[in-house]
């Protein structure tokens, strides 16, 4: 019988979308699994802008990995941070030592894109992970708190000034909620402040939200977003913020102290390291097999990979892309590693999801779109039950519910975690 160390040792970076799928489709596979993650959990970032809007805590969304995995009898975990990548030498340098590998599957998604506007990385929020998340929420708090204080009205107005950039899903869900959490929650929590007096600002650089959205559903969007009070700009590039005031690219400036940049993101640090000529967005060029050209035993999948759909556009920074080519990607590393032949990666789209607030969503699915009441619908059953976890999905649908009946938001809360 073969020793598990002499099985042929398969590492995955990364226990986001993609490198959890490949770990899990490897679980019956005859070779030793070593996952290694900065983290010790799986982290549900479509619900991240909830967190910042004090809807759910970071726990609700967050699984540890170990938890997750702990049936699968051929998987490690390491809790640890990949430096850099040695592909020739086969091994990784970590923060841990270096971890040796035969084959290597590298999921470490992306990273906040500023696009070199270095006020803005000094001073907006980006919205990418639990900490990003858990400091919007103090920070929109804190806000509310110093305007109940300041008696200078210019200055009351920039601080209940909030400003979101970037029209994709993100941006609008941000927005969307903001402007519920002032309207419906803070309202009642400051009565000596005139929450009318309070602008969310989405701001988008080109002439449409949503792109990824038929047109019709786009320009739903916007309507639906200025029935919740949130100010649509078009053609609205931002140059920089120097934490008091944006400034656009025209020369005008906009006083606000909150920025929240949902704009763009780019593949994580790590892609750098591995000695391949990156493409758009750093992100690295990957074969239909989703090999690294000269390194057959080593693959790229979710947004850290670079691979064209069938229009030859980039495949989209989503879940699904990361989670499919996690398939295959399994199945050719151990097709390269143990035998069998390679497949190619074919997108299956199966849809986009955006909500707006309350009762409100859009929805792609196939050849069918809708909006409104039964998009959202649509929206709250397919994230409650991508979330990992029985207990999450119980605590999220609570907090939902809470919400929904009470006008309420549970995580009202200036601190350091939770
Ligand atoms: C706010 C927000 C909302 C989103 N909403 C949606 C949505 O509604 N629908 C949708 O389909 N997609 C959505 N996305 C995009 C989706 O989350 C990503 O496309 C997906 O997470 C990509 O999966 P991945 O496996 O490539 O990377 P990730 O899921 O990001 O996982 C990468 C993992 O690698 C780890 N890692 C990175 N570098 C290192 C290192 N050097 N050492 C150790 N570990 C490392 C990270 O800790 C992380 O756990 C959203 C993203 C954000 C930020």
């Amino acid at each position: 019988m073969e020793t598990k160390a002499a099985l042929p040792h398969i590492v995955i970076v990364g226990a986001g979308f993609g490198g959890l799928r490949a770990a899990r489709a490897l679980a019956n596979a005859p070779v030793r699994v070593t996952l290694i993650d900065r983290n010790n959990y799986h982290l549900f970032q479509p619900l991240l802008y909830q967190v910042a809007t004090a809807g759910i805590s970071p726990d609700e969304i967050a699984h540890p990995v170990r938890g997750i995995l702990r049936s699968q009898k051929n998987l490690e975990f390491i809790l640890s941070d990949v430096r850099k990548v040695d592909l020739p030498g086969k091994k990784l340098m970590t923060d841990a030592g270096e971890i040796a590998f035969d084959a290597l599957i590298l999921a470490v998604g992306g990273v906040t894109q500023f696009f070199g506007m270095e006020s803005l990385e000094r001073n907006a929020f980006g919205l990418k992970n639990i900490a990003d998340a858990t400091g919007i929420r103090n920070h929109l708090l804190t806000m509310f708190e110093l305007a109940n204080q300041e008696a200078d009205e210019t200055v009351r107005q920039a601080m209940l000034t909030f400003v979101v950039v970037g029209g994709g899903p993100t941006g609008v869900e941000t927005a969307g909620a903001i402007s519920e959490l002032t309207r419906l929650v803070l309202a009642k929590d400051y009565p000596n402040l005139n929450t009318q007096n309070v602008k969310v600002i989405l701001l988008e650089a080109f002439d449409r939200l949503l792109p990824a959205f038929p047109p019709d559903l786009s320009a739903n969007t916007v309507e639906v977003l200025k029935r919740k009070h949130v100010e649509v700009r078009f053609n609205a590039a931002v140059a920089g913020f120097n934490g008091k005031s944006v400034s656009f690219k025209n020369g005008e400036e906009l006083p606000a102290h909150t920025v929240i940049w949902a704009a763009g993101v780019k593949a994580a640090p790590l892609m750098a390291t591995l000695g391949v000529e990156p493409g758009s967005l750093g992100r690295v060029p990957v074969a239909p097999t989703l090999q690294l050209a000269d390194f057959p035993y080593a693959f790229v999948i979710g947004d850290a990979a670079l691979l064209m759909d069938a229009d030859s556009k980039p495949l989209p920074m989503v879940a699904p892309v990361a989670m499919q080519q996690a398939e295959v990607a399994a199945k050719n590393v151990v097709a390269v590693l143990i035998d069998g032949s390679l497949s190619e990666f074919h997108y299956k789209d199966p849809g986009s999801l955006a909500t707006i607030g309350r009762r409100q969503a859009v929805a792609r699915l196939g050849k069918f779109k809708f909006r409104g009441g039964f998009a959202w619908l649509v929206w709250l059953f397919v994230h409650l039950m991508q979330l990992v976890g029985f207990r999450n999905r119980l605590l999220v649908l609570i907090n939902w519910a809470w919400d929904y009946l009470f006008y309420d938001r549970a995580v009202r809360i200036i601190g350091p975690c939770s």
